[in-house]
């Protein structure tokens, strides 16, 4: 044997946790790294000051999110907070087929389609993490202190996170929140030791 050439699929890095929990300080400042894409979602939500369309979401209307859904083009879509969120199927899979790995920011529901999905491609790629915050308090302090909800948003907002809480256990992994750094250092630790997994490699000897 003199030479090792390996191979390797993408993994599917899907992250969900309640809004607030720490999860938006921890995309954010990952997103830009180069090892591995950030995928990014459509929405029926408009665009909060800042975000920018084909960066932060595909903005649409109902009826092109609509045409989307009717077409197939999602992997998975969900309605969130009463408006609509998908991933297009094609990016994730392209991506993953040429060995790079999709990092998805989706809602409790939209992670549960993903785990059901039948494509061997996604369920072999697939590491799920739940970013749990510390309680609902402080997930309350955080919400105000971004200040990019209304007080009638965040309770709504409140309301659907205990429910996401609950389906931590469906997750392969589960990152108490705490400091952005802890949540990276934690984030990171979960990369490093799904790329090392015998499963995910393929080793040709020469
Ligand atoms: P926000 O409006 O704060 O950006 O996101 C609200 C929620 O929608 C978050 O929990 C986020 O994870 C979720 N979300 C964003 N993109 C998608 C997507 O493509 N699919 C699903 N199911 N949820 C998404």
């Amino acid at each position: 044997m003199n030479s090792l050439t390996i191979h390797r699929k993408g993994i599917l890095f899907v992250i969900s946790a309640p809004s607030g929990a720490g999860k938006t300080t921890l995309i954010s400042s990952l997103r830009h790294k180069q090892d591995f894409v950030y995928s990014v979602s459509c929405t029926t939500r408009a665009p909060r000051p800042g975000e920018v369309h084909g960066e932060d979401y595909f903005f649409l209307t109902q009826d092109e999110f609509q045409q989307h859904v009717t077409d197939g083009d999602f992997l998975e879509y969900a309605e969130v907070h009463g408006r609509f969120y998908g991933t297009l199927k094609s990016t994730v899979l392209t991506h993953l087929m040429n060995g790079v790995d999709v990092l998805l920011d989706i809602d409790t529901i939209g992670a549960a389609s993903i785990r059901m999905c039948a494509d061997p491609i996604i369920q072999d790629a697939l590491a799920d993490v739940f970013i749990m915050p510390p309680g609902l308090d402080e997930l309350a302090r955080r919400l105000r202190r971004r200040g990019t909800e209304s007080e009638e948003q965040i309770s709504v907002r409140l309301k659907n996170a205990f429910g996401e809480m609950e389906k931590w256990r469906a997750y392969r992994y589960t990152i108490i929140s705490g400091s952005m750094e802890e949540d990276i250092e934690k984030f990171r630790a979960v990369m490093r030791a799904e790329r090392y997994m015998s499963c995910r490699l393929q080793l040709d000897f020469a």
